[in-house]
């Protein structure tokens, strides 16, 4: 669907998990700007990538102020609060939880005191390698490095934060955070685009692998980082590029500087293509909305179906339902109405209307729909609660035939990555076959695009694309399942409380967090 509405992440039943995003992060430095409402802006933008909470951080030269809350950006801010964060450098976030519980303690940015000042930090990503940096952030303030902060975060984030916050050379001098990053960031593992910045300087850093993407953009009086060009194009910035699998920028008065931390070993996510990017988006040179076409070109060709009329579920279906009618000469029409205001809502429906289902999204346009054999298109099927009960409410409005096409090939394997499908057990495409599921949805017939048809319509090269949850090939090495897992840090901490264990919840000592 265009993402950056404001509205859930995917077609959901009321209720119902699907593939969530793992944040926005957006940076700008820009003197004489309103680098707060920049970065609130850029945000509202990145809102389809997470939901739970969003924060800004915001130095004016001497001082970082930190706002953030649960809920969505426009819940978060007003004028007010906007105007209160004054300065020249400021780091945006909106999270979705993937490792940390969705909790005001783990939104961001994150903000730790440094022996020079402090630091404020925003990820996009998920670490693999969370457990052996709890050690070393442990390790660390039991020498005595790193100053403490007393609001327990229990995410990934924070560890990378506390350990730029207190390195220190062989001779036990304190580092700035430009000094110390390249020490830090080659010991993070898993994927990370992150935006930081002390009270002076702005940086942005992306894992090796470069999973989630995060591109450089040039303002009149300033530049300005975020995860996707979408993001550059609201705030009025130019595209200047990416920030490269494994580097290091910064940027201060003295212009930008950039360096490796590791050889790039570009593996970016697919599922961007798919379903996470806004369309309007860019990665690695390849337009979304016209990667997404190619994809339902392809699945017409790959999986035709004898029908009268092609919809789309709206509207992440979209462009793929675009391309197949495209390809397969069959009429392209609405079919089904979005409620576009269904968003993120702090209010639980009541059981009475949580049996409404799927109608509190979708609504069939029956003049349209009645008496046609339809191919429906959607981007994904994580459990097939909702397509199952769209299939329904499709034969409800007197559809014909359904036929269920999707432009993405069976999600079988977990993402470790940053985004949340489900458990493996619960992946309606791990044990069942295409044929066994397209039962199980009630359609008359079930077809998934092929992985190289869905890596082709990229034009990106397959070997520089992750596509695990496909074909279960992750791109680096992970750790025994018990060292992976959202609540980790919960765990651990906890196990500490009993006296249990060691961990990096006891890392310091100063309440390092502002909030105007
Ligand atoms: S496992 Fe899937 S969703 Fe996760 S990074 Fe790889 S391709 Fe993307």
């Amino acid at each position: 669907m265009p993402r950056g509405d404001g509205k859930l992440s995917h077609d959901l039943l009321p209720g119902e998990k699907g593939p969530q995003d793992a944040c926005g992060v957006f940076g700008v430095w820009a003197p004489g700007e309103e680098v707060a409402k920049l970065s609130y802006f850029g945000l509202y933008a990145l809102q389809h990538r997470g939901q739970e909470s969003a924060g800004i951080a915001v130095s004016n030269g001497s001082q970082i102020l930190v706002f953030k809350d649960m809920g969505l950006v426009s819940q978060v801010f007003d004028e007010t609060s906007l105007g209160s964060l004054r300065g020249h450098i400021a780091v945006g976030h909106a999270r979705y939880s993937t490792t940390g519980a969705s909790v005001w303690e783990n939104a961001q940015p994150t903000f730790r005191a440094t022996a020079h000042g402090s630091i404020a930090l925003g990820h996009n990503g998920n670490l693999v390698n969370t457990a052996q940096l709890a050690e070393l952030v442990a390790a660390q303030a039991a020498a005595g490095n790193g100053r403490a902060t007393q609001v327990a975060a229990t995410n990934d984030t924070d560890l990378v934060t506390a350990l730029l916050a207190g390195q220190t050379d062989d001779d036990g001098r304190p580092l700035t955070v430009e000094e110390a990053a390249p020490r830090v960031l080659p010991k993070v593992r898993g994927a990370f685009s992150m935006v930081f910045m002390d009270e002076n300087t702005l940086y942005a850093a992306r894992d090796p692998q470069g999973i989630r993407p995060l591109v450089l953009g040039r303002l009149e009086r300033g530049w300005v980082v975020a995860s996707e060009t979408s993001a550059l194009d609201i705030v009025g910035a130019s595209v200047i590029r990416e920030i490269e699998p494994g580097e290091l920028v910064a940027i201060d008065e003295n212009g930008l500087r950039t360096q490796r931390f590791a050889e790039a070993k570009p593996r970016g996510c697919v599922f961007e293509y798919v379903y996470l990017a806004r369309p309007d988006t860019d990665i690695a040179g390849r337009n979304v909305y016209l990667s997404r076409v190619e994809m339902g070109r392809k699945l017409a060709a790959e999986a035709p179906a004898d029908a009268d009329l092609v919809i789309a579920t709206p509207e992440s279906g979209t462009p793929a339902a675009i391309g197949y009618a495209e390809a397969s000469g069959i009429p392209y029409g609405s079919g089904l109405v979005k409620n576009s205001y269904v968003g993120r809502t702090f209010i639980q429906p009541s059981q009475t209307i949580r049996q409404l289902g799927i109608r509190l999204k979708l609504n069939p346009l029956r003049e349209v729909i009645r008496g046609k054999r339809l191919v429906v298109v959607d981007d994904s099927i994580v459990r097939g609660n909702t397509q199952r009960a769209l299939v329904r409410m499709l034969r409800e409005a007197g559809a014909a035939e359904v036929h269920v096409r999707i432009s993405s090939p069976p999600i079988k394997w977990p993402c470790f990555f940053g985004i949340d499908f489900a458990t493996r057990a619960e992946l309606i495409a791990n044990g069942l076959s295409t044929e066994e599921i397209g039962t199980s949805l009630g359609a008359d017939s079930l077809a998934y695009i092929s992985t190289d048809g869905m890596i082709e319509a990229t034009t990106i090269p397959k070997d520089q694309l992750c596509r695990a949850c496909f074909d279960g090939e992750y791109p680096m090495e992970l750790p025994e399942p018990e060292l992976l897992g959202k609540h980790l840090l919960e765990a651990e901490a906890s196990a500490d409380a009993d006296g249990v264990g060691t961990l990096a919840s006891g890392v310091g000592a100063a309440d390092a967090l502002k909030r105007p």
